[in-house]
């Protein structure tokens, strides 16, 4: 049963992965957006009253889910000028295997940016330009560090050929684009979180370094032990590193949790940000 599942989701999404990272974006947008006081989704809605596009003319967008990709499309648009525009602002290259965070040059890099962007967000003397981008910002980087492989990188990984058993990837396909991809998607797919936030507690000031940590832990015992032959040592695993079916399923109940983390998270540092 579980296989005629796989199978059936691989006809279904057989789209190009990078056209679908966006619906991840837009579930832990959503899910963040249901779980804003009153008060905070006045703000936002506030915030994007004139929100622009990629190419800055009026967006028309009025909800989180609709701006929650905005920083990947931007950055789309600046490369074809500058090929190392805002390279490294999504991720942070935090070995699996070590405790040592990755470096971080200037800030500019997931974690750090969302505390600057938070606090632009807060001030409030700042121009509503800079807040309606900054809460862009953040709301992408929270669904970006969630994603194991943005905060957890193995000596070789991320850009590893794999084969997706009951899938037919692209050449370009890699260990990285499967779990922006194909796995999110067989995750989000007739799935909807009601999960609400709980919490009462605030916020630590590093609390995304803290989620990022975690996220590396993910990634390495979710991600990359389940691969057969990964151990914690200099030796690089043969690639394609083969996903079998029950590799993508055991992968199901860790994207709903990692998004479900995100979206509550996000909803509690907004509410904070803009009470
Ligand atoms: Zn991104």
């Amino acid at each position: 049963m579980r296989n005629v599942w796989l199978v059936l989701c691989a006809v279904l999404l057989s789209s190009p992965c990078m056209a679908w990272n966006g619906r991840g974006h837009a579930a832990i947008a959503a899910l963040a957006q249901a779980n804003l006081s009153p008060a905070t989704l006045a703000q936002v809605e506030v915030l994007l009253r004139d929100d622009l596009d990629r190419y800055e003319q009026p967006s028309g967008r009025k909800s989180l889910a609709a701006v929650a990709s905005w920083p990947d499309e931007i950055r789309d648009v600046a490369v074809k000028t500058d090929p190392a525009a805002y390279r490294g602002w999504h991720v942070r290259s935090n070995q699996v295997c070590g405790q040592k965070l990755g470096s971080c040059k200037d800030g500019a890099c997931v974690d750090q940016l969302i505390i600057r962007y938070a606090a632009v967000l807060r001030d409030h003397q700042q121009s509503p330009r800079a807040r309606n981008e900054a809460l862009k910002w953040v709301v992408h980087l929270v669904g970006d560090l969630h994603m194991p492989l943005h905060s957890g990188i193995n000596r070789n990984g991320g850009s590893a050929k794999v084969v997706l058993e009951g899938f037919d990837l692209k050449p370009d396909a890699t260990f990285h684009t499967v779990w922006d991809g194909q796995l999110l998607d067989a995750a989000l797919k007739g799935w909807k979180s009601g999960a609400r936030l709980e919490s009462v507690e605030r916020l630590a000031a590093d609390a995304p370094t803290q989620w990022m940590i975690e996220a590396r832990d993910v990634a390495l015992h979710d991600s990359y032990e389940p691969l057969a032959g990964f151990v914690c040592s200099d030796v690089r695993l043969p690639e394609p590193f083969v996903l079998d079916a029950a590799y993508q399923q055991r992968s199901v109940p860790v994207v709903r949790q990692q998004v479900e983390r995100a979206g509550l998270r996000l909803a509690q540092l907004l509410n904070e940000a803009l009470q």
